[in-house]
């Protein structure tokens, strides 16, 4: 008797080409992520063989987990790299950290790390009453109204109340002495920015950082989009911005984006700590459940290590001498673009950036027919080819208006094409000087779902409208409706 060969099992059959294809023909309908006319969101180099390079890193590092290091130590060998690379350019010769998946992962790992702090040194515990009824006894936040939404997200996620200080509605600043008291025994952490999202300013770092060692705060320094850029600004022939990072006695952490000015691809942003209590402060740990033990220095549990490949390359081919090259066609390229800008009558930038972004509003000292509306303005550029980003009017606290404006990043990409964004800068006001955005006056509250549809359906969504909804509407309102939204527009679509 033989023994019967086992069925051979079935092999799934892959069709690679027909996949890619399809993928393609998705990403067909991306905006361009190459070439420099999309003015946020992405940050081109400019050199095709270092996107190459990040590429086959993420590639090699493809089938590993980063949740566990000591089964994959290149991660723990990668991440130190980088840690390194960061405490190097950020003037933290001990500093400590973690690579984490982007910004908003860094900024909350770094409130909750204070949060953490903060609760365990029974800062609020003596604390009877309270700001305001409910928030009895929560650890606040300290920040100016142009802090990234970053920390808005984390204090809504972890519990924590927001003190936010207006900025002055000219320069785009906050005062130091209006976050300095806004400091008490209830503030788990103050926030500044180097530089603010929005209009490319600094805030008053020393100040407000040497405030809060006095009080035994920490203070954490966004520089997620600053951080490894303004590192080299003034070798790249730039204004030394004033100082921000470690060196400024009272800088607890900072944040910086290695998928901004760090040109790696999405995914990857350091995280660092002056200092070990903190740092710590940040881990989740268990062993009481009946698993593997865990201990996550970030917020996920397994995780990808293609982004830290592919940053840990871009970061090694390039060293700091790399970033001061690419940081000086940036440099360049934002002293011509503002000087463009300033040059558009009805048109001025807002505060004065020390890096590469730059808010632009309408001019008040021109007449109102002379003025140019900032968000017709960026769809009139879009018709030209160039992606800027639209930002909503805000009333502060303090009863003033921070103006509307159009934000742009100039990476090294958008330097090499400058003549014609200039000229597209220019044509574009040209069109729309004089015009208003007219919103129906029994304005309906929009249909999102109807939006979404027809956002799909044409490729295009009127951002100008969305935006003056925005100023009009409740802001609890909008963030509703944005939600719904983006509900709706991701939403599987029905089969043709
Ligand atoms: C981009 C940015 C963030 C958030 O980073 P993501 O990578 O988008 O999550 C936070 N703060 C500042 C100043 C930023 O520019």
């Amino acid at each position: 008797m033989t023994h019967d060969e086992p069925d051979p099992q079935p092999t799934p059959a892959i069709d690679a080409e027909a996949v890619l294809t399809q993928l393609s023909a998705y990403r067909s309908h991306d905006a361009p992520t190459h070439g420099g006319s999309v003015l946020s969101y992405v940050y081109d180099s400019g050199l095709a063989e270092l996107d190459e390079l990040a590429a086959r890193a993420a590639h090699l590092a493809l089938p590993v987990n980063g949740l566990d290091p000591t089964t994959f130590p290149s991660v723990a060998l990668m991440e130190a790299d980088l840690i390194t690379f960061g405490r190097t350019i950020l003037h933290g010769p001990d500093a400590v950290g973690s690579v984490t998946s982007g910004g908003t992962e860094s900024c909350l790992l770094a409130v909750k790390a204070a949060r953490d702090r903060w609760v365990s040194a029974g800062a609020g515990g003596a604390r009877a009453g309270g700001a305001g009824a409910g928030d009895a006894g929560r650890p606040r936040i300290v920040l100016a109204s142009s802090a990234h939404a970053a920390f808005h997200k984390a204090a809504h996620y972890l519990g924590l109340e927001l003190d936010i200080v207006p900025v002055d509605p000219a320069t785009g600043v906050p005062a130091a002495a209006d976050l300095i008291s806004s400091l008490g025994s209830d503030t788990a952490l103050v926030v500044v920015s180097a530089p603010s999202y929005p209009h490319g300013v600094m805030d008053p770092v020393a100040e407000v950082a040497g405030a809060a060692a006095e009080r035994g705060i920490p203070c954490h320094v966004d520089a997620c989009i600053g951080g490894l850029v303004l590192p080299f600004w003034a070798d790249a022939g730039g204004q030394a911005p004033a100082p921000w990072d470690f060196a400024v006695p009272g800088v607890s952490s900072i944040s910086a984006d290695l998928h901004k000015f760090g040109y790696a691809p999405k995914g990857a942003s350091l995280l660092l700590f002056a200092g070990r209590e903190l740092d710590l402060a940040r881990y989740f740990a268990l062993t009481n459940w009946p698993g593997y033990p865990v201990v996550n220095p970030t917020v996920l549990g397994s995780r990808s290590a293609t982004s830290l490949a592919a940053a840990w390359a871009v970061t090694t081919a390039l060293g700091p001498d790399g970033y001061v090259d690419l940081t000086r066609r940036i440099v360049t390229a934002t002293g011509e673009v503002s000087r463009c800008v300033e040059g558009i009558e009805g048109l001025r930038t807002l505060g004065d950036p020390a890096g590469p972004l730059v808010a632009v509003v309408a001019d008040e000292d021109v007449p109102t027919e002379r003025r140019v509306h900032p968000h017709l303005w960026a769809a009139a550029c879009a018709q030209r080819g160039f992606v800027l980003q639209g930002q909503p009017a805000l009333h502060q606290s303090d009863g003033t208006l921070l103006p509307r404006s159009t934000h742009l990043t100039i990476t090294p990409a958008t330097a090499a094409i400058l003549p014609a964004l200039t000229t597209a800068l220019r044509e574009a006001a040209d069109e729309v000087r004089g015009a208003s955005v007219q919103l129906p006056a029994d304005l309906p509250v929009p249909d999102p779902a109807a939006l979404a549809a027809s956002a799909r359906e044409s490729g295009d969504l009127d951002l100008t409208q969305v935006l003056a909804l925005i100023e009009t509407l409740p802001r609890e309102t909008s963030a509703g409706l944005l939600g719904q939204f983006l509900a709706a527009f991701t939403a599987p679509r029905p089969a043709p």
